[in-house]
């Protein structure tokens, strides 16, 4: 098993695929935690495409998804270089939860990471110093995990420069059937803000989530990874996509939510892709009598874009996210 720090992208051969792990700590029992790591090097030079999954630990499609693209890439028909990482916070997908175990920390909240810093921290620090700068695309494979309901999406950075019209773009060859753009700034801490502090474009998924590994979205995924491929030159062949329902544009920073005030039994009213007005009731927080402690209302007119899925709530876990209708189709 290779170090971490030891890993060189560029010493990997040309037209040549490599699954490895790599050690980024010791774990106090013995033994490293480890990431794995999937490469094909074509064998023409061309774009690097970055590709992470398993950010959140229990995210599972773009996890499932991932080898599946490894597998059906071939070196010999592939321009520039594939790296994908199908789990990046290892310690959180042992323990099958969202953020780490080790030191609490939500990797999504942390890039540019530090690799002296605690475990969640040295592993986006290791991605943003290691292989991030190598890349022309980043992909972030995110689904709604365990606690969340968000539709089957590609989140994009909605600007008129020419970061935001690259991250449209693939985003619009991924060919999911949402895209949610957002204004810039990023929320900071995600992979794919610390990528546009880089220059480079980036675009990230969201779907519907839940304890199992929906095949339907690992097929979305695999499919939008060799599309985004194939807009970027780096394979030749027809794209494969599902048509846009919804255009969307909001700022997609999910720490910013509807909050529940009290802790209890969320009991929804309303459906994903709803529209709403503001103080429309999307549902009632309830004790285990089933008597209501509090009313969970709309903030704004919009579409519903994430909802809260596990009906057992803290007091301020979010409950529910509004956006905005960009157009309906592409
Ligand atoms: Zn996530």
């Amino acid at each position: 098993m290779t170090h971490i720090r030891d890993f060189e992208l560029d010493s990997l051969p040309r037209a040549g695929k490599q699954s490895a792990w790599l050690d980024f700590a010791a774990r106090t029992g013995g033994g490293h935690w480890r990431l794995p790591l999937l490469t094909v090097i074509g064998a023409e030079a061309g774009p690097t495409l970055l590709v992470l999954a398993g950010v959140h630990g229990d995210e599972y499609e773009g996890i499932a998804a991932i080898p599946q693209v490894f597998r059906e890439t071939e070196p010999q028909k592939l321009r520039g270089r594939l790296i994908m990482v199908p789990v990046c916070n290892a310690p959180a997908y042992e323990a099958a939860q969202r953020s780490s175990p080790i030191d609490g920390l939500n990797l999504a909240r942390v890039f540019p990471g530090d690799i002296d810093g605690t475990v969640t921290r040295q592993i986006a620090g290791w991605l943003c110093q290691r292989l991030l700068p190598h890349a022309d695309f980043l992909i972030d494979l995110h689904t709604g995990g365990l606690a969340y309901e968000i539709p089957l999406l590609i989140g994009y950075i909605h600007d008129d420069g020419a970061l935001g019209q690259a991250s449209l773009a693939a985003a619009a060859a991924f060919g999911a059937p949402v895209l949610w753009g957002h204004p810039m700034p990023m929320p900071s801490g995600r992979s794919v803000s610390a990528a546009t502090a880089l220059g480079i474009p980036s675009l990230y998924t969201e779907a519907p989530g839940g304890s199992g590994c929906d095949p339907d979205v690992v097929a979305c995924f695999r499919a939008g990874v060799i599309n985004v491929m194939t807009h970027l030159g780096m394979i030749s062949g027809d794209l494969n996509q599902r048509q846009v329902t919804h255009h969307l544009v909001g700022d997609g920073n999910l720490d910013t939510v509807i909050h529940t005030p009290v802790a209890g039994f969320f009991q929804r009213e309303v459906s994903l892709l709803q529209s709403v007005k503001a103080g429309q009731r999307l549902g009632a927080i309830l004790d285990a009598n089933g008597n209501e402690q509090a009313r969970i209302e709309a903030d704004q007119d919009g579409l519903t874009i994430m909802l809260r899925d596990l009906p057992r709530v803290a007091a301020g876990d979010g409950i529910a996210h509004i956006t905005q209708l960009y157009r309906r189709g592409a």
